[in-house]
């Protein structure tokens, strides 16, 4: 039987992964894609100590190089449920079942969806969740981003170096990502804010052709713009394990600053848990804890 099955490589599974190995306890790394989570799409980041400047693809394959030089064994494998035998949990795979004495989940977040029609069927035609993947099909045509985060401002300034026009949709009129970004964005030439206003509808073909967005007093008028990219926050990735979890009313996995939840052996850490700050700096942080706390558990 393993000591720990990490399930997730983002930020918090990774840096657990480093903390479980460096204190001797075998583990197993369960990833449903690719390692890196959801920092792998941010294309700069600048609040991370020490790196001044990294791109996140950068950042996860370092920590993921780190963690697999310690010993992690990694499987891209997507866990489907914990099934809690006391002293041991099964964690179950389309493949495999895997046995350990302690489990953390580290499975962040997805994208939220507007929930505008037609938004499926031109993903990918248009419609994109990801800035830094898709944003070099919109060199020189107008794209719009929607959103009031950190996400949505820093996707903004990145395609505001590739497109010809950058309009930043947000449902308010204040913005909840970081004022230094909004700075940066309000000195663009390209970039127009459209506040306190929603997209109400996609025009288009086969592809996008423009947006129609209704201000808060009701009033519609269309954008132009081949690019959509929503960056309207993110799900927690929690329901698959709702049996041994207890859950907020947003989905977060309710567990204190020390990752544990209302399950003995099992431990949460990153974005899917209840808290207050969702940075790499507290997801890193959340995976130290959790892992921390579950060598504690095995230990005793
Ligand atoms: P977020 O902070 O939750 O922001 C989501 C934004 O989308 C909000 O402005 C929200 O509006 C808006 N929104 C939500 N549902 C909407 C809907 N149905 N229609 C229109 N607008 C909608 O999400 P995020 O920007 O993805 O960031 C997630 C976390 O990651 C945050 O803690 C963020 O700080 C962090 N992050 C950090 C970095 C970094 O450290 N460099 C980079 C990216 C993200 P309201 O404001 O009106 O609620």
């Amino acid at each position: 039987m393993l000591d720990i099955i990490i399930i997730g490589a983002g930020p918090a599974g990774l840096t657990a992964a480093i903390y479980a190995r460096r204190a001797a306890k075998s583990v197993l790394v369960l990833e449903a894609m690719s390692y890196g989570g959801q920092i792998i799409n941010t294309p700069d980041i600048e609040n991370y100590p020490v790196a001044a400047h990294i791109s996140g693809f950068d950042f996860a394959t370092k920590v993921y190089e780190q963690a697999k030089s310690l010993g992690a064994e990694f499987k891209f494998e997507k866990a489907l449920e914990i099934k809690d035998n006391g002293s041991s949990k099964i964690v179950v795979t389309p493949k495999n079942q895997y046995e350990a004495k302690a489990v953390i989940i580290a499975t962040g977040s997805q994208n939220r969806k507007l929930g505008v029609e037609n938004e499926d069927r031109l993903t990918g035609r248009g419609v994109s969740y990801c800035a830094t993947c898709d944003g070099a099909f919109f060199r020189s045509k107008n794209v719009a981003v929607v959103g009031g985060g950190n996400t949505a401002l820093e996707d903004a300034l990145y395609l505001a170096d590739i497109a010809d026009k950058v309009y930043l949709i947000h449902r308010r009129d204040e913005f909840r990502g970081e004022a230094s970004t909004l700075e940066k964005l309000k000195q663009r030439d390209n970039v127009e804010l459209v506040t306190s206003s929603r997209v109400t509808k996609l025009i288009a073909d086969k592809r996008l052709q423009s947006v129609e967005i209704t201000d808060n007093s009701g009033n519609s008028t269309e954008l132009e713009v081949s690019g959509l990219f929503v960056a309207v926050g993110r799900i927690p990735e929690n329901q698959s394990f709702s049996s041994v979890l207890e859950l907020d009313s947003a989905g977060y996995a309710i567990a204190a600053e020390n990752c544990r939840t209302k399950t003995p052996g099992i431990f949460v850490a990153g974005d899917n848990r209840v808290k207050d700050v969702r940075q790499l700096v507290t997801a890193t942080a959340d995976g130290a804890v959790a892992a921390t706390e579950a060598v504690k558990f095995l230990n005793n």
